[in-house]
């Protein structure tokens, strides 16, 4: 699952007994004997996916370790779990609060520990990868769009009884200024439809009865609703079945011996923390790719998103042997528009291209496709019955641009706009194409075009304003 492991421990038994435990799950694990090594070489070698600390070191104690390792920019995603030989509960809540990403006893079982190991590597996972795909990132100055200001994050208590409900709210509400609110498990479960998704949910597991829980984490995880919130699980007394269950479901982190407020409070951070930096590196994505397809004038589709979108319409309709309803590729240029930009400057042939933009979006169906080409020309791609029914929809464009001149607020004038469009049938390409074009599947929506350019240039030769279709002849 995962590639490389350091395990530092001064004890060589101890490092020996982890190495058996983690082997299995990577290919390779590497050993330090002090903390002071294992500092070396994190900071001279790659680093590693997963630092495991023993709770003997001969230098310098092994939550003071993991607290270094955390401070250290380079280092700060890469998860760190302790595993004490003797800990108790304060050497727990030590260590969650140094940063340390779980805590274990060295008697954990193997399948527990691997469990824990996957749900880290599987946050870590998905994390890096929205990162890869992270364009903005990598210019500084957008790079900083990723901070921002945060409200006081939401957590909802699903619980097995009102009373629990209370008593937790009340406990973790004297420790964090989380929204809270307390709600029957059973009751999330029946209204998962109108269910809005808070930053976490924390869930009350009965180890003598664990099905509800686990059906709800399951519930939660496969919802797009509620796919990305933080999940704690609270296990009320130990038990290892319950908490790789609940792992393996995809809960993010575990509380496996009883409700303790103040561990709550501490994974709860940091499950949040985590979640809201990959909430808003998710949005970045999302908006990265949205740009990368759009023309920011007008807010059409862009050619880079036009023309493998007609691509695919092409092969669809040369794949299907009856043809099932045509469809119809457009190109509409603006009349003498350099007239416009000369008369009354470029601002404002800017505005009446996004207003002619804004009229023809809104006058085809929202499933056919409009995209800006270039310049002072657009393709629309519409589904049709026939070519008359295609004509149609070009001479309601052309109508709808020449029916009202644009009005320029700023200098208060009205600008008389037409326009000019070719219109090519998709069954014409493909008759056309058996006889002349040859080449790759690309080549489709450029014959396509070519053809509806040659029927736009006549209709320019005929006078512009109005609509010409492609002949073959
Ligand atoms: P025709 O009827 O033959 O199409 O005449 P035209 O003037 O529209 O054609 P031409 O290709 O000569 O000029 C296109 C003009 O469109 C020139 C260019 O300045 C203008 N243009 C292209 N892109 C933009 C833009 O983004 N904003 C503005 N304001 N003008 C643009
Ligand atoms: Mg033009
Ligand atoms: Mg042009």
């Amino acid at each position: 699952m995962a590639a490389r492991v350091l395990i530092v421990d001064s004890i060589s038994a101890n490092r020996i007994l982890l190495k058996v435990k983690l082997a299995g799950a990577f290919s390779q694990v590497e050993h330090a004997a002090s903390a002071g090594e294992a500092l070396d070489l994190l900071e001279t070698g790659a680093t590693p996916d997963l630092l495991v600390l023993g709770g003997d070191l001969i230098d310098i104690s092994a939550i003071d370790l993991c607290a270094l390792v955390k401070e250290r920019p380079k280092l700060a995603n890469l998860p760190v779990l302790l595993v004490h030989t003797d800990g108790d509960r304060t050497d727990r809540i030590e260590a969650l609060r140094a940063g340390a990403d779980d805590v274990f006893d060295m008697s954990v079982s193997t399948d527990a520990l691997l469990a824990r190991i996957r749900s880290i590597v599987r946050g870590r996972n998905s994390y890096e990868e929205l990162r890869l795909r992270d364009r903005a990132g990598r210019i500084p100055l957008l790079a900083e769009t990723l901070s921002g200001f945060d409200s006081p994050a939401s957590v909802l208590l699903a619980v097995r009884t009102k009373t629990e409900g209370a008593q937790w709210q009340a406990h973790l509400s004297k420790l964090t200024p989380f929204g809270l609110r307390h709600q029957l498990g059973a009751d999330i479960m029946r209204n998962m439809g109108q269910f809005t998704a808070p930053d976490a949910i924390m869930i009350s597991l009965s180890v003598s009865a664990p099905e509800e829980a686990l059906r709800l984490l399951a519930e939660v995880r496969a919802r797009a609703a509620t796919r990305q919130a933080a999940v704690l699980v609270v296990l009320d007394e130990k038990d290892d079945t319950a908490r790789i269950n609940a792992l393996d479901l995809g809960a993010n982190d575990v509380i496996a011996e009883g409700f303790d407020a103040e561990e709550a409070v501490l994974r709860l951070d940091k499950m949040i923390a985590r979640k809201r930096l990959t909430d808003r590196l998710r949005q970045r994505v999302e908006d990265g790719l949205t740009a990368a397809v759009t023309d920011p004038l007008t807010g059409l589709f862009n050619r880079r998103y036009a023309m493998p979108h007609l691509t695919k319409m092409a092969q669809r309709a040369k794949g299907q042997s009856e043809p099932q309803g045509d469809f119809a590729v457009m190109l509409a240029d603006l009349d003498h528009f350099k007239e416009v930009n000369d008369k009354y400057g470029h601002a404002a042939g800017d505005i009446v291209l996004a207003e002619i933009a804004r009229r023809m979006r809104a006058n085809i169906k929202s499933a056919d496709l409009i995209a800006r080409m270039g310049g002072e020309e657009f393709l629309v791609v519409v589904q049709t019955d026939n070519r008359e029914s295609a004509a149609n929809v070009a001479q309601r464009l052309c109508d709808v641009v020449r029916a009202e001149p644009v009005y320029l607020r700023g200098q208060d004038v009205k600008i008389p706009v037409t326009v000019s469009i070719g219109v090519a049938m998709g069954s014409d390409m493909l008759e056309a194409k058996k006889a002349k074009f040859g080449g790759g599947e690309d080549s489709l929506a450029s014959a396509l075009i070519d053809q509806a350019d040659q029927a736009l240039y006549g209709a320019k030769a005929d006078g512009r304003d109005k609509v010409l279709s492609y002949t073959a002849a």
